[in-house]
This record gives structure tokens, sequence and C-alpha cells, in this order.
């Protein structure tokens, strides 16, 4: 399981603490990040994170292509709903993704937290749905 880690600004301290209080979860999967956002986790925590351009530079692109390619399973993008963003198409355009891709996402605390409590048990079975799906297309 690959998982995708997004946080806008005003999310950063957030998804720190998040990191934190679940990098025992997170330690044992391969993690992406936009520039920031992987900086900032890896300041804080001692996961290791695969490292993306920043978000407004083409960092949620990437992880677009990821998704694309099949090598994100899991995506937790905390975003700030209450400002606006200059790479807003962008962001659609990833989530759009994780929806022509079957893919989770989480778009805030809590569904972060109930999505990572879910990793831990085993319950996202989403790669075995996904490849069923896109068989039929
Ligand atoms: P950042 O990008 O992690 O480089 O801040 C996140 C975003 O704004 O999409």
């Amino acid at each position: 399981m690959n998982v995708a880690l997004v946080a806008h600004d005003e999310m950063k301290d957030t998804i720190v603490g998040f990191c934190i209080g679940y990098e025992s979860i997170l330690s044992r999967y391969k993690l992406y990040a936009t520039g920031t956002t992987a900086k900032r986790i890896m300041d804080e925590t001692k996961l290791k994170i695969n490292r993306l351009a920043s978000g407004p530079l083409g960092g949620d692109q990437q992880i677009g292509s990821l998704l694309v390619t099949q090598d994100i399973d899991l995506v937790i993008f905390l975003r700030d709903p209450l400002t606006s963003q200059a790479h807003e198409p962008d962001i659609q355009a990833l989530i759009r993704l994780c929806d022509v891709y079957h893919v989770p996402i989480a778009t805030n605390l809590a569904s972060a937290e109930i999505f990572i409590k879910a990793l831990d048990r085993g319950e996202l079975a989403w790669r075995e749905v996904r490849k069923t799906k896109i068989q039929r297309n």
C-alpha cells in the first residue's frame, strides 16, 4: 500500500500532528507527499517520504500521475476549505482521478482517521475493487 499525503498551508500543523499520532502505522507503508508537506513531516517525525514538487508547482499533478499508474492506494489530502488556492484546477484534477481509479481520499481529519485505522486493520482492499472495475472498462 502506498499513501499520498498533502496538506494546504493552514492544515500543515494538523497533518504533522496526524503523522506523529499515527507514525507507527504510516511507517509500514510507502509514503509520498507534496514538497512543503513532506518537509514538515520529515522534520517532525522519523517517517521517510518520497518528496514531490510543491503542490502549486505541480506536486498535486505528480500525485495524479501516480494515481494513473496505480502507484497510490490511499490519499490523505487535508484541504483548507476557507482559502482559495491558485492551483485549484490541479486539486480538482487530483480528486477526480481518485474517483476515476477508485482510490479512497480523505479531505479532512475525521475521514483521515477512519482511513488510517482501516488501513491498520487491513481493511483497505481497494486495489482488488479497482482492478475489477478497470478490467470491465
Ligand atoms: P505543499 O503543497 O505541500 O508543497 O504545500 C500542498 C498543496 O498546496 O497542494
